[in-house]
């Protein structure tokens, strides 16, 4: 058994944390892994920042994979391609992955818990505002529904286009005027109008 010597790694603190598993390494009861058994684990551990302490062993039974499976899991430290801050992709989370949701094992986690969130959010959005859209007389819980995914995908650059929105804002202020949504796309319409118009794109 080779034991590992532990790095002082300096915590950052610009880390974006797990809802569950925090923002540090997790340090695991597996002993006698080597870094350079870590490292065999997966093809793509040698290119990662990786904190060999928190290492957990893999059931490739469970795993979906062609060729080469996971042998072992690792806390890895990644930069989120959408915010480009740095997050932990944590050992444990990946045996959820790979083991009981059973993601390709190859298949990689490239956003932050904070984006992998939003990114969700903005995915229902769309998705109600595609089916509601199409709704000649939406109810007004639908209209609701509506104008709180169209601030979402307005907030998130998604959705420009200021006929459509306005047509919106004023059939939720016909129907739904005291609903706080109602208000947050007023709100949005106004800060767009208040923007300087950007050549070539009209509004
Ligand atoms: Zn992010």
């Amino acid at each position: 058994m080779r034991h590992m010597k532990k790095k002082k790694r300096s915590q950052s603190p610009d880390l974006v944390p797990h809802p569950r598993y925090g923002s540090a390494p997790i340090p695991s009861n597996v002993q006698g892994v080597s870094t350079e058994a870590i490292l065999r684990g997966h093809w793509s551990y040698r290119s990662r920042d990786i904190f060999p302490e928190s290492v957990l062993m893999a059931d490739t039974s469970k795993q979906n994979f062609n060729v080469f499976p996971r042998e072992c899991y690792v806390d890895m430290r990644k930069l989120c391609r959408s915010c480009q801050r740095p997050f932990i992709f944590f050992a444990a989370e990946q045996k959820h992955w790979y083991e009981v949701l059973q993601f390709y094992v190859d298949a990689d986690c490239v956003h932050c818990p904070e984006c992998r969130v939003q990114r969700i959010a903005a995915k229902r959005a769309c998705q109600r505002y595609s089916s509601l859209i199409l709704l000649s007389k939406p109810t007004p819980d639908e209209l609701q529904q509506l104008v709180d995914a169209s601030v979402l995908l307005h907030a998130q650059g998604t959705l420009k286009s200021r006929d459509r929105l306005g047509q919106l804002k004023n059939a939720a202020l016909r129907l739904i005027p005291d609903y706080p949504g109602t208000l947050a796309l007023v709100e949005a319409l106004r800060n767009q109008d208040a923007l300087p118009p950007t050549d070539g794109k009209g509004n």
